[in-house]
């Protein structure tokens, strides 16, 4: 019956492709042509950071991460590069109310995160939005990934227990350290019980700088998380 009511909304309104809108035959999200200008991040990557490693490397970790004694962070991940072709993708979901593409990115941080669950995972923490900004933007993208990831993963959410309690100015408007400053401080765990010894995983679209993350990270870490890690669809990298 379900198959039947689904093939009958498949020809009333047929999938779609999430970029261009060209009407799709599966359910894979985008079309071929939007889906080959997609820039995706893979192996060899800093086993730690997630960052791309030249080819033909044997280190494991970047130098970055080597020389880097107060990350947070057991893993970070992300899958694909933040370019051109992915910016409407995230752009669209995270401002402009396109939250049906929820469920398509969350398949995107299901690969993207192998190596996390193979490693172990508690809870599943979006990077939270001060109360004023989500009045004035409806919905935190990132707990709306959060819920689908949920399903695919088994993992439970925490919505309540990281807050942002210090009304930021939007990251982009910032440049590094400024941004680094802009975050500091401005998260706090209130509910410690419910991460100690808790192996968390940080969820958000975008990475830019990482600083909002580690900030995050941070809180987490001193709130007695056993581990954190920093799980996003799309990442800023040099080309
Ligand atoms: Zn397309
Ligand atoms: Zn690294």
């Amino acid at each position: 019956m379900l198959a039947f009511l689904k093939n009958i909304l498949n020809i009333i309104l047929p999938p779609r492709c999430l970029l261009c809108g060209k009407i799709l035959s599966g359910e894979n999200g985008l079309c071929e042509d939007c889906f080959s200008k997609i820039k995706f991040i893979s192996k060899p990557y800093c086993q730690s950071c997630g960052c791309p490693l030249s080819c033909g490397t044997k280190a494991k970790t970047c130098a970055t991460c080597v020389s880097d004694n107060k990350n947070p962070f057991r893993m970070q991940r992300a899958k694909v590069y933040y370019d051109e072709n992915s910016k409407p993708l995230l752009i669209n979901f995270k401002f402009l109310d396109r939250t049906e593409n929820a469920p398509f990115l969350a398949r995107w941080l299901l690969a993207a995160g192998h190596d996390i669950w193979e490693q172990g995972v508690d809870i599943l923490i979006p990077v939270p939005l001060h109360k004023t900004r989500l009045r004035h933007r409806k919905y935190n993208q990132a707990a709306l990934l959060c819920k689908e990831l949920s399903k695919l993963t088994g993992v439970p959410v925490d919505y309540t227990s990281l807050k942002r309690h210090k009304n930021t100015k939007p990251q982009v408007e910032c440049s590094g350290s400024r941004r680094r400053n802009n975050v500091k401080n401005a998260f706090t765990v209130v509910s410690a019980d419910k991460i100690k010894d808790k192996r968390v995983v940080i969820i958000d679209d975008i990475y830019t700088t990482g600083a909002t993350l580690k900030e995050c990270g941070l809180v987490l870490k001193t709130a007695g998380a056993k581990s954190v890690d920093a799980l996003t669809v799309a990442r800023v990298l040099k080309e």
